[in-house]
């Protein structure tokens, strides 16, 4: 066994500026320049969630695909959602999965309809052969520089991926989840230190947390644990297919104390400590990953 190297953060990553680059909404990850690094190379499991079978929504790119090599190297079996143009990104963490001896199953499919959410965590439940670990991640962000550029259409859609979701795809879980199962949320800093052009994204963000610390104090006494991830800047096509402006892309992570914007492979194994037993205490948390500033 080799141990592992110690990084300096400073330097372990790419720093701005960035090449401008955007892409088509929802964006690949691996279209995206330097390709962001969600732990492929990096992440070596120690058993931790072994014959645990998790479901990640937006587990094709950035922290869900993280969390699923992560998950998949701790020893679980994972399903992923995305939608239908992210299949090439999708492929690629499939493969990566199986590559591990586990059970990769990619469902493709728009988490703005119920109907939908409900038959995704049915198929969970049927092909893994249970669910005990539900990642809610995926979320929309478009930035806007006014609330008068927000549409009713906007609104909606970023309503409809970032709460109501969430909400269908728990209420369809939790009769499937045992005493010991985890719910992970992805939150943000954007829960309380809302940018001005992120009205409507920033706003979900704080119901996340919300709704972790609700569902937290309601499901501990059937013991599920309910926790939420709060990234700060993180490489991801969330941010180069209209998440942010070209400005704030090109200098993307300059504002954190560490000078860059964070890797999804930096949040992978958080992931990892909110789903295993031995995190048994730890419910109702939020765990920031912002390089040095904002607060979860
Ligand atoms: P990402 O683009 O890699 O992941 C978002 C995913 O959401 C997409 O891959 C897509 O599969 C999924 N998605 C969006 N709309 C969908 C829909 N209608 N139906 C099905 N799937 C849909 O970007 P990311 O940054 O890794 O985002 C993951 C989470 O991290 C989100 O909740 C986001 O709010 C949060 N977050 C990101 C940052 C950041 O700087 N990147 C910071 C804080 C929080
Ligand atoms: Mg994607």
């Amino acid at each position: 066994m080799t141990s592992p190297s110690m990084d300096d953060p400073r330097g372990k990553y790419p720093k701005p500026p960035f090449k401008q680059q955007t892409q088509p909404w929802p964006g690949l990850a691996r279209d995206m320049n330097p390709p962001p690094d969600h732990g492929e190379q990096s992440y070596r499991g120690s058993g931790r969630l072994l014959g645990r079978k998790a479901l990640i929504t937006g587990g094709d790119s950035g922290m869900g695909r993280a969390a699923a090599i992560a998950f998949a190297r701790e020893g679980a079996d994972v399903m992923i959602n995305y939608l239908p143009a992210e299949q090439p990104d999708a492929n690629d963490v499939i493969k990566l999965i199986k590559a591990e001896g586990r059970v990769g199953i990619g469902v493709p499919g728009d988490l703005k309809d119920e109907t939908f959410c409900r038959s995704l965590v049915a198929r969970a439940v049927q092909e893994l052969g249970g669910l005990d670990i539900l990642v809610s991640n995926a979320a929309r962000q478009q930035t806007r520089e006014s609330i008068m550029d927000v549409s009713s259409q906007d609104f909606d859609d970023t309503m409809k991926t970032n709460v109501y979701a969430p909400f269908w795809i728990i209420k369809a879980a939790l009769p499937h989840l045992k005493p010991g199962s985890a719910i992970i949320g992805t939150s943000s800093v954007q829960a309380v230190d809302p940018s001005p052009e992120l009205y409507d994204y920033a706003q979900t963000k704080a119901a996340t947390t919300s709704y972790v610390k609700s569902l937290a104090k309601q499901l501990a006494p059937r013991g599920i644990r309910v926790n939420a991830v709060a990234p700060g800047p993180i490489w991801t096509p969330l941010q180069v297919s209209g998440g942010a402006t070209m400005e704030k892309l090109e200098q993307f992570g300059s504002m954190t104390p560490l000078g860059r914007p964070g890797q999804p492979a930096e949040l992978g194994s958080i992931y990892v400590q909110l789903a295993a037993a031995d995190a048994s205490y730890a419910t109702g948390q939020v765990y920031g990953a912002a390089g040095g500033s904002g607060q979860p």
